[in-house]
C-alpha cells in the first residue's frame, strides 16, 4: 500500500536527470497540447525520487496538495546504465519513459493552481475519477506524439554520436517501401 507518509523517504533528481526533464518540459511547453505547462511554471517544481513506491503496486507519480510544489516519481529501481562519455548525448531513458506520468502529475498540480477549491470539492472520493483523474489523464494522453517525436529525435542523436546515423535512415527508408 502506497501512503503519503512514504514521500518523506524522497531524494530529488540527479543534475543530469534534471537538466534532461527540463529540456523535454520546455519543448513540450510550445507545443499546442503542453502550452498549460508555461501558465503552471513548471520550473519551480522539484522533482523527487520516491523510494516507497516500488513496493506500492503500481503507483508511478503523486503530487499532493501538502507538497505543492513537488512531484514525487517513482525511481527505476536498477542502477543507471551510462554510456561511454565520448558517445553519451545526456539522455535518460527512465525519465523520458516516466513522462506521460509526469506530465498527469503535473496536470494535477495545475488543477490544485487554477482552483483550490473545486480541487478539493472534486478530489472527493468517486467524484475523483470523473473530474481531476479525468483531466490528468487527458493531459497524459495528449503527449503521446510529442513523446514519439523526442524518442526518435534522441535516437537519432544517439546513433549519430557513434556514427550509425546513416545506417538507420536507409533502414527507416526501407521500411517505408515494405
Ligand atoms: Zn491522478
Amino acid at each position: 500500500m502506497f501512503s503519503i507518509f512514504k514521500l518523506k523517504d524522497s531524494t530529488p533528481l540527479n543534475d543530469r536527470e534534471s537538466v534532461y526533464l527540463m529540456k523535454m518540459l520546455q519543448r513540450y511547453s510550445v507545443t499546442r497540447q503542453g502550452l498549460w505547462l508555461q501558465e503552471l511554471d513548471y520550473r519551480k517544481f522539484q522533482f523527487l525520487w520516491c523510494a516507497g513506491m516500488l513496493d506500492s503496486g503500481g503507483v508511478m507519480g503523486c503530487f499532493s496538495p501538502i507538497f505543492q510544489s513537488c512531484v514525487f516519481l517513482l525511481p527505476s529501481g536498477e542502477p543507471e546504465v551510462l554510456p561511454q562519455k565520448k558517445y553519451d548525448v545526456g539522455r535518460c531513458y527512465w525519465v523520458e519513459q516516466l513522462f506521460p506520468t509526469i506530465i498527469h502529475e503535473l496536470r494535477h498540480a495545475y488543477q490544485w493552481e487554477k482552483s483550490k477549491f473545486a480541487y478539493i470539492l472534486f478530489a472527493l472520493p468517486v467524484i475523483r475519477q470523473f473530474t481531476l483523474e479525468y483531466g490528468a489523464n487527458k493531459a497524459q494522453k495528449e503527449c503521446a506524439d510529442f513523446l514519439r517525436r523526442w524518442t526518435a529525435e534522441w535516437d537519432y542523436r544517439e546513433a549519430a554520436a557513434r556514427g550509425m546515423a546513416e545506417q538507420i535512415i536507409l533502414e527507416k527508408e526501407e521500411n517505408y517501401v515494405s
